[in-house]
């Protein structure tokens, strides 16, 4: 499993990544990706900050 973020749909706010580090960052282009496999333990944190994204940019994806 792993975070995807819609780009255009972020407005940068950092919530996934203070949230959920193992899954999300801020890209130096000021909006957020998920970055790598979650590990099991992350799952439900991202679940948690797909749900609490104030745009709704965020879906969680099986990485394969
Ligand atoms: S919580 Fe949503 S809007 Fe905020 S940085 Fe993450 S993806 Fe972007």
């Amino acid at each position: 499993m792993k975070g995807y973020v819609d780009k255009a749909l972020c407005v940068g706010c950092g919530m996934c990544a203070a949230s959920c580090p193992e899954g999300f960052r801020l890209g130096d282009d000021g909006v957020a990706e998920g970055y790598q496999e979650l590990p099991a333990e992350s799952i439900e944190d991202a679940q948690q900050v797909a749900g609490d994204c104030p745009v709704g940019a965020i879906t969680i994806v099986s990485a394969k």
